[in-house]
C-alpha cells in the first residue's frame, strides 16, 4: 500500500492536512467552557450543513452504526412497526440492527440499483390505518450500489397518507457531500458518521433530531444508555458529555464543518456532482455500466461499477492494491464480485479523480478486460476542462 496516492474507498476518505492536524491537540479539560468553545460552535456548524434551523445535533464518540442506533433506541419500543426497504448493504444492516432490537420491520424488498420505491412506500403507508408504523427508514444514498433515493419523495408520500411515522434518514455518505434538507424534507433524525463526508477519521455518529422525535424519548422503551440523547443534552448544557468525549475529532470536527461552510454548500456538492460526472464519462467510454438502474439514481459520492459478466470486480481493487498502492471499494453483500466501487467524495478534486480513473483502467487493462488505455481518463478530461473547477482551498 501507498501512504502518498489518495484513496478511492467510499469512506473512510482522504483528510486535508489542516484537519489531520485540528484532530491532534493537547488534552484539555473536557468539562470546560474550553471544550464548550470547540462543541457548540461545531454543533452549530453542522445544524447548517443539515439546512436545519431547529434541529437538535448530537455528537457520539462512535460511527453511523451507532447514529442508526441512537435513532432507534431514543425513539421506539419493542415490538413497533417499522417501514424500508432494502436496496444495499447498507440498508439491509439498518434492517438487521431493527430486528435484533425487536422491532417488526415491514420491508420492502427492492431490487440492487433501483433507489427507494416512493409508490410502494404511499401504498403501505395508506395501508396501515391504525398508524402501527411509527418510523419510515430511509437511506439517502447507498453506499454498496451508488444509489440516491429521493428523500422528499418519501416525505410526500408520507405526507399524502397523512401518516404521523417519523422519517429517519441515513445520510452516511451523502450529508455534507450532497444535497441534504432536514427542515424541508421533514427529516426527523438525520444520522451522519465523521469519516466520509466531513474528511475526518472514524469516530463520531453525528445526528440531527427533530423536536418531535426528541419528544418520542419520552415514550420509547427501548433500552439505551451509552446513545440517550437526553444525558447528551444535560452534559452539553454544562460544556461536556455524560462520558468522555473525543476532544481531538470534535476540534477537526469543527474545521471541517467551517471549511465546508467557507467553501459554500452549494459549491461542495457542485464539486462533486462535477468529478462525478468526469467518472461517469470514463465509465461509459470504457463501455461498462453502473450499478445505478438509471441517471436520476446516479450517486454523486461513489459509483458502483459492473464489470463483464464471469469477470470478478474484486479482482480489480486487489490489484490497484498490490501493484499500484491504490485503494478502491469492492461490492458488497449481493453484488460482491459484479461490482468494484470508485468514491469520490469528501476531499476530493478533478485532478485526484483523473488518478483515480487512470489507476482502474491500468488495472483493467492489466486484466484482460477489453478497454482502451487512456479512454477514460480523455473522456474525464474533456469533461473537466468543459467546467470550472473550484477547489476547495479557493475558499478556505
Ligand atoms: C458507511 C455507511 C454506514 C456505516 O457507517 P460506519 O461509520 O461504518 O458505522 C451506514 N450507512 C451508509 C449509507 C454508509 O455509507
Amino acid at each position: 500500500m501507498s501512504f502518498q496516492n489518495p484513496v478511492f474507498i467510499p469512506g473512510p476518505t482522504n483528510m486535508p492536512e489542516a484537519i489531520r492536524k485540528a484532530c491532534d491537540m493537547p488534552t484539555i479539560d473536557h468539562r470546560s467552557p474550553l471544550f464548550g468553545k470547540i462543541l457548540h460552535p461545531a454543533r452549530a456548524n453542522v445544524q447548517k450543513i443539515l439546512k436545519s434551523d431547529t434541529a437538535a445535533v448530537f455528537i457520539f464518540p462512535s460511527t453511523g452504526t451507532g447514529g442508526w442506533e441512537t435513532a432507534l433506541t431514543n425513539t421506539l419500543s419493542r415490538g413497533d412497526t417499522v417501514l424500508a426497504a432494502r436496496n444495499g448493504m447498507f440498508s439491509h444492516r439498518w434492517i438487521d440492527m431493527c430486528q435484533r432490537h425487536g422491532l417488526n420491520v415491514q420491508i420492502v424488498e427492492t431490487p440492487w440499483g433501483q433507489g427507494i420505491p416512493t409508490d410502494r412506500y404511499a401504498a403501505a403507508l395508506a395501508a396501515d390505518k391504525d398508524h402501527k408504523i411509527k418510523a419510515v427508514l430511509a437511506t439517502h444514498n447507498e453506499t454498496a450500489t451508488g444509489v440516491k433515493s429521493d428523500i422528499a419523495a418519501v416525505r410526500r408520500a408520507m405526507d399524502a397518507a397523512n401518516h404521523p411515522a417519523l422519517l429517519f434518514v441515513d445520510g452516511v455518505s451523502s450529508i455534507a457531500s450532497m444535497d441534504f434538507q432536514f427542515d424541508a424534507w421533514g427529516v426527523d433524525v438525520a444520522v451522519t458518521g465523521s469519516q466520509k463526508g466531513f474528511m475526518l477519521p472514524a469516530g463520531l455518529a453525528i445526528l440531527g433530531f427533530s423536536q418531535r422525535a426528541v419528544a418520542a424519548t419520552t415514550t420509547a422503551q427501548l433500552p439505551r444508555t451509552f446513545f440517550d440523547i437526553n444525558d447528551m443534552t444535560k452534559g452539553y448544557a454544562n460544556n461536556a458529555y455524560p462520558y468522555t468525549p473525543a476532544v481531538g475529532l470534535m476540534n477537526g470536527l469543527l474545521l471541517a464543518t467551517e471549511t465546508l461552510l467557507a467553501e459554500g454548500l452549494e459549491n461542495v456538492f457542485a464539486r462533486h456532482s462535477r468529478i462525478a460526472s468526469g467518472v461517469r464519462a470514463a465509465v461509459d467510454a470504457w463501455g461498462l455500466h453502473l450499478c445505478a438502474a438509471t441517471p436520476d439514481l446516479y450517486s454523486d459520492t461513489v459509483s458502483a461499477i459492473r464489470t463483464p459478466e464471469g469477470f470478478n470486480a474484486t479482482s480489480i481493487v486487489t490489484h490497484a492494491a498490490d501493484k499500484y498502492g491504490v485503494a478502491f471499494g469492492v461490492g458488497l453483500g449481493e453484488v460482491a464480485g459484479k461490482v468494484f466501487r470508485i468514491g469520490h467524495l469528501g476531499s476530493m478534486t478533478d485532478v485526484m479523480a483523473l488518478s483515480g480513473i487512470a489507476t482502474a483502467e491500468m488495472c483493467m487493462v492489466d486484466l484482460g478486460l477489453n478497454i482502451k488505455l487512456g479512454s477514460g481518463v480523455a473522456a474525464a478530461q474533456e469533461y473537466y476542462r468543459g467546467s470550472v473547477a473550484q477547489r476547495l482551498e479557493d475558499a478556505a
